[in-house]
């Protein structure tokens, strides 16, 4: 098996079939000297996907199918995938066409000039709201700016990576899964192509705010420490204001007497302080959070159905 193309799935019905068509007249002129497949994992859509991806499946050997239990989101999708491509290369892509299949061969090529991993970073993206864009803006650079491996900004799971990378995947156990900063850390020799992000073909967004808030912490948390440190150093800084201000209070009541009895400076510092704290101990439940996920060592993903018959290669 050369190519394996790993495509999550979650409420896509409008997609499906176009997404299907453009894949195999992409892939099929590749000539790749070995087959390809394409992996279809159905996140627990709510409408007719997996009918579709069932009569697809009927159709073409090439086409296998992931039926997960529930809607486990994107992350976890892909790496079920993961844990059952059989490719030699593996691309990853959206089912909403955001990703044009059409740069599927650039990518080939370039990995094959000796490159493990190919991403495709977006130069532009359209159909999006400015909100949007905006905070997948900041995150990116805030991400870079607070973790000791260089996540590539402005690109999301589109890419290709070959075998050795697929391994070293597979033997990351962590629960709360932020693909493209597993395979950062995994290193190797990466290079990225450029592209303009097309509008979402049919249907709508799989991503909520809130699921983009999960997957912000989770590639935060794990990737960077920064915020532990935040809360430490903001501890020392506020007890250092609390030691002057207990100065201050001192000499004003002792020394020169000009003393007011008053409430706001105490409620305000009481305030802040408390403040602080709440931030803090959030910030340390966010990360115990993840801790006690990974403890518990549930599996990553239940499946209802498959027609793959290879035993998987799970990443735990
Ligand atoms: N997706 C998924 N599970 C989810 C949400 C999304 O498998 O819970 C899939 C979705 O079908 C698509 C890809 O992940 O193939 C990207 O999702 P989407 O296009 O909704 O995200 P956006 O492009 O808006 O960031
Ligand atoms: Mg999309």
């Amino acid at each position: 098996m050369e190519l394996s193309v790993i495509i999550p799935i979650y409420n896509e019905e409008a997609n499906i079939y176009e997404l299907y068509r453009r894949l195999l007249s992409v892939l099929e002129p590749m000539a790749l000297p070995g087959s390809f497949e394409l992996i279809f994992i159905n996140d627990g859509s709510r409408d007719q996907s997996l009918p579709l991806l069932l009569n697809l499946v009927a159709r073409d050997q090439r086409v296998r199918y992931i039926d997960l239990s529930r809607n486990f989101g994107h992350q976890i999708a892909v790496t079920a995938g993961i844990d059952r491509a059989a490719g030699e290369a593996v691309v990853i892509i959206d089912a909403d066409l955001q990703d044009p299949p059409e740069l599927i061969p650039l990518l080939y090529q370039k990995m094959n000039a000796g490159f493990e991993v190919v991403y495709a970073k977006r130069r532009s993206r359209r159909g999006e709201s400015a909100a949007k864009k905006l905070t997948a803006r900041l995150f990116y650079r805030l991400l870079a700016n607070i973790t000791q491996i260089s996540i590539p900004v402005d690109t999301g799971d589109f890419r290709i990576i070959s075998r050795k990378v697929v391994e070293g995947l597979r033997q990351m156990p962590e629960q709360n899964k932020f693909i493209r900063g597993q395979i950062s850390w995994i290193g190797y020799r990466q290079t990225f192509i450029e592209y303009d992000r097309a509008e979402r073909v049919g249907g709508e967004t799989g991503y909520t705010y809130r699921k983009m808030i999960r997957l912000a912490l989770d590639g935060i948390t794990a990737f960077s420490d920064v915020p532990l440190k935040i809360a430490t150093i903001s501890g020392f800084i506020v007890s250092g204001i609390a030691f002057l201000v207990a100065i201050y209070t001192l000499y004003s009541r002792f020394i020169s007497h000009d003393y007011e009895p008053g409430w706001p400076s105490l409620m305000l510092s009481i305030l802040f302080m408390g403040g602080v704290q709440l931030i803090s101990i959030g910030i340390i439940g966010e990360y115990l959070a993840r801790l006690s996920a990974n403890v518990r060592q549930r599996p990553l993903y239940l499946i209802s159905d498959t027609n793959i018959t290879a035993e998987p290669q799970p990443s735990r």
